[in-house]
């Protein structure tokens, strides 16, 4: 079974995890949009591409801050090695996905602002 970045590295930041009352759920074992992808729960197995993660204690930052610091660490090279070369394009996909998102969240909102202001 594919193990999730909480499992490998025992961070206790997935739901229910040992630090999660504590300090809170980590946005990649949160993130239900990449549940699947890697054949992980959530971002689990794709925590590279997700915005904001808590590795280390620390809110991370987005993926083209983030990825130098994962690639030095034992569990991105794992999964690429696991998953083969569909993983490099499936990170692509991922973050397509969730800027299109995040683009469209912002359109909202300020649409949303647009609307207030003339009401
Ligand atoms: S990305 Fe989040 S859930 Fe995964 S190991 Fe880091 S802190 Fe834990």
């Amino acid at each position: 079974m594919p193990q999730n970045c909480w499992e490998v590295k025992q961070c206790g930041r997935e739901p229910d995890g040992a630090k999660t009352l504590e300090r809170g759920v980590c946005p990649a074992a949160a993130e239900a949009r990449t549940n699947g992808i890697n054949r992980g729960k959530n971002g689990g197995r794709c925590c590279w591409a997700v915005a904001g993660t808590l590795c280390g204690g620390k809110r991370q930052g987005i993926f083209a801050q983030k990825l130098s610091n994962c690639m030095k660490r034992d569990f991105y090279l794992p999964v690429m090695n696991e998953e083969g070369s569909g993983a490099a394009k499936k990170t692509a996909e991922i973050l397509r996905m969730l800027q299109k998102e995040q683009a469209l969240r912002s359109l909202h909102k300020v649409d949303g602002a647009r609307a207030f202001a003339q009401s």
